[in-house]
């Protein structure tokens, strides 16, 4: 958190924020100011690597601010609710390796300016707080890691905004959901999007229109609430999960993944990361149980709709339908259900959950057919020849399909008759 370039990220974020915030808080009215500012990925086609591992303890102070027309009037004790209540949900999606260090300061600051003054011009507000925190000797790093300043309901279109790092702000009620969605934000996490493009359920890549900007109904990022734990590629991207944890699909199989919105899943899968035919997107399956509608399948969700190098999570509605805030809600590939990759051939299908678990022992059993993706063996005859078999819709062999070249093995493609012959020679 102590770099120069997470600060220099922080002030470009925050400029951003307080100039483009405002038309992003519309979409779904769950009214955060802050604006995407995600690292790009060097190579979509891979897993992403883990941007940074929170763990231990980060401070958290609650910095209270009245205004000459409003006085600060949330009591301390709705204020310990809330942080308790965002630290259970951190603490259960962090599996207890992660959790806020609350403090409040101790003294009311009251700012001279009314709250219309402030709802007119934010920025002067968020200066005056900076200032009297330095007057006041309290310094990052010591005193707090991120502060969290609270101040009554001002009109500027959002409930809570993030500077992505060190400091959030929060408009009025003092709730777990907002609050808690801004510290996600101040970990470095974008908001949990949806795709919604009526009746087709993958939308075009890089479309605007076709996105709900907190569209996945279950992610505290999204509009998941208080409960709402990450989704597997955000935890995946502050390093709640490791590799064993996630798997990364290449090859056909049924895949069992346990529900990840639990506290005891340490060396289990939790999720699924399977490539697109097209390299520059991906998909990520999960199982949850909080929620009554995440029950009854997977969970999926698409990686590269904004830019194909962009990490933001991208829920799939696998029933679409109109463009409402409740449409997510009925999206999990049910059991029974499959559909197919947009860009390939890759089929998946939910097989099996374990019924009636909605426990750290729920599970979803999810089935991947990637044709051609399982192994051919050579033996060590002379001469075999391989044909691609009229069934097979496509084989490629420079893809998967085929072991490792030995050094001990020759490859020879020959084209005889206007046909494709690979011919793979033993010494
Ligand atoms: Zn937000």
């Amino acid at each position: 958190m102590n770099s120069r370039n997470a600060r220099k990220l922080c002030l470009l974020a925050l400029a951003a924020c307080l100039t483009a915030g405002r038309a992003a808080a519309q979409d779904e009215g769950l009214n955060c100011g802050t604006p995407d500012v995600m690292p790009a990925l060097g190579k979509s086609a891979d897993i992403p690597k883990i941007t940074k591992t929170w763990s231990g303890k980060l401070k958290a102070m609650v910095i209270r601010v009245g205004f000459s027309d409003a006085p600060y009037a949330i009591d301390t004790a709705t204020i310990n609710k809330t942080n308790g209540t965002i630290n259970t949900l951190y603490r259960s999606m962090s599996r207890n390796t992660f959790e806020w260090d609350w403090r409040t300061y101790g003294v009311i600051l009251n700012a001279p300016g009314t709250k219309a003054e402030y709802g007119a011009n934010f920025s002067s507000l968020q200066s005056w707080i900076s200032s009297q925190m330095t007057a006041a000797g309290l310094k990052r790093g010591i005193d707090y890691d991120v502060f969290v300043a609270s101040f009554p309901q001002i009109s500027v279109g959002w409930a809570g905004l993030s500077n992505m790092r060190d400091a959030d702000w929060i408009n009025g009620s003092y709730s777990a959901g907002v609050t808690g969605h801004e510290l996600g934000h101040s970990l470095g996490l974008p908001h949990a999007h949806s795709i919604e493009a009526g009746p087709d359920m993958f939308g075009t890549p890089g479309t605007t229109a076709q996105t709900n900007e907190y569209g996945n109904p279950y992610d505290i990022m999204g509009r998941g609430g208080s409960t709402g734990h990450f989704n597997v590629l955000y935890k995946w991207r502050i390093g709640w999960e490791d590799s064993a944890e996630i798997k990364e699909v290449k090859a056909s199989g049924t895949y069992r993944v346990y529900a990840q919105d639990n506290a005891v899943h340490k060396g289990r899968t939790i999720g699924l990361r399977i490539p697109s035919g097209n390299a520059s997107y991906g998909y990520w399956f999960e199982y949850r149980t909080v929620s009554t509608s995440a029950r009854n399948g997977a969970t999926v969700m698409f990686q590269g709709f904004r830019t194909a190098t962009n990490l933001d999570s991208w829920y799939l509605d696998t029933t679409p339908g109109s463009k409402t805030s409740g449409d997510e809600s009925d999206g999990v590939l049910a059991v029974g259900k499959s559909f197919q990759d947009k860009y390939g051939q890759t089929s998946f299908k939910t097989l099996a959950i374990n019924t009636g678990t909605f426990t750290e022992e729920g599970w979803v059993d999810i089935q991947v057919t990637i044709p051609g993706s399982n192994p051919v063996t050579l033996t060590n005859n002379r001469n075999i020849r391989l044909f691609r078999d009229a069934g097979v819709p496509a084989f490629n062999i420079m893809g998967r399909a085929m072991e490792n070249l030995s050094t001990a093995r020759m490859v020879a493609v020959k084209q005889q008759d206007g046909s494709i012959r690979l011919v793979v020679n033993s010494r």
